[in-house]
């Protein structure tokens, strides 16, 4: 293999910056030509391709967000779309691409590979819901970016005596809201995996009132529902003022942690590894901190296990 492409595709992580960075250097470093395409899979029906050198990835390890734009494309989803997308690497003599995404991504990845055009994907995704991988690159950040304005919104929730429910992203996933629970010291965190029952969430804020406590964190997975509605309901059922923060798309942003800087490196090298093997329609992830591959077509097939002891865990802990 001479020419590998690259492209970050779904909804973007902060960490990607650094996973294309990797695949280009360590592409060069091996004497391979690599060429970026932007704007995912639209870019890449379109040909928006261009051969990336050294210093073209050089000034973004630090950056948020992805150099190549992302995007989410109908059009890829068919046939015809995909055979555009390996007539473009065809035309530029691009014989292997590396994908940076979440499942829908991958689902592109393994039909390209399926008519013969070898794929790698990297899991790139705040959500932390591709199994197959401990961990994805940019949970970690948005991770720290959630401790950060909980730890923020605590000081007013002590200040004011208030309840506070604190929408937080994941999709269908609870890992960044139970992980945020725990590392926040939350009294509650309300996960799709854990079918708590409303009166016990209830409960439990009422036992904390009744022994002086002085505000009360739940942390809401947005697979959960909406916060607003859910903070509408505790103080009904509660009569305690509550307060609701949805924190959003900053959860999407920001300079990428060290942990994820690193992870994304070692996946996207594994990633050029993979492909100068002469593998084809593999994902790379990180399990027990040992680099890992797994068919995408059964990574596809699996659903994503949030580790429920650290529930166990953050219930003991918020007594
Ligand atoms: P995130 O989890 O961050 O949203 P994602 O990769 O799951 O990331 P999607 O929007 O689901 O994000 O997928 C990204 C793109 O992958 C889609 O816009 C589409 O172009 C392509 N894709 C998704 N599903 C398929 C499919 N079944 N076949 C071919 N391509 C697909």
């Amino acid at each position: 293999m001479k020419k590998i492409g690259v492209l970050t595709s779904g909804g973007d992580a902060p960490g990607m910056n650094a996973a294309v960075r990797a695949v280009v250097r360590k592409g060069i470093y091996h004497g391979l030509d690599v060429f970026g395409i932007y704007n995912g899979y639209q870019g890449l029906m379109e040909g928006k391709i261009e051969k990336l050198e050294v210093g073209s990835v050089g000034d973004i390890i630090q950056r948020g967000g992805t150099k190549l734009f992302s995007a989410r494309s109908e059009a890829f989803k068919t046939d015809e779309g995909q055979q555009r997308g390996i007539e473009q690497l065809k035309k530029f003599g691009i014989e292997g691409l590396v994908v940076i995404g979440g499942d829908g991504s991958f689902q592109g990845a393994a039909k390209l590979t399926a008519k013969g055009f070898p794929c790698i994907g990297v899991p790139g995704t705040i959500d932390n819901d591709i199994p197959g991988t401990d961990f994805t690159i940019g949970f970690d950040t948005a991770l720290n970016t959630i401790i950060e304005a909980v730890d923020k919104i605590r000081d007013t929730a002590t200040s004011h005596e208030r309840t506070y429910v604190i929408e937080v992203m994941g999709r269908d996933a609870g890992d960044l809201a139970l992980w945020a629970g725990l590392a926040n010291g939350a009294e509650t965190v309300v996960i799709p995996e854990k079918d708590e029952p409303f009166a016990a969430v209830v409960d439990r804020l009422k036992r904390g009132h009744e022994r002086g406590k002085k505000h009360s964190i739940i942390i809401l997975a947005e697979g959960v529902g909406n916060g607003i509605d859910y903070g509408k309901k505790i103080e009904e059922a509660t009569q305690f003022e509550t307060r609701v923060t949805v924190l959003g798309h900053i959860q999407r942003g920001g300079r990428p942690t060290g942990f994820d800087r690193v992870l994304a490196s070692r996946l996207a090298g594994k990633a050029v590894d993979l492909l100068r093997e002469g593998k084809a329609g593999k994902m790379v992830g990180i399990q027990n901190n040992q680099l890992v591959y797994h068919d995408i077509i059964e990574v596809l097939k699996e659903s994503h296990q949030l580790d429920m002891s650290l529930y166990q865990l953050m219930e003991e802990l918020s007594i």
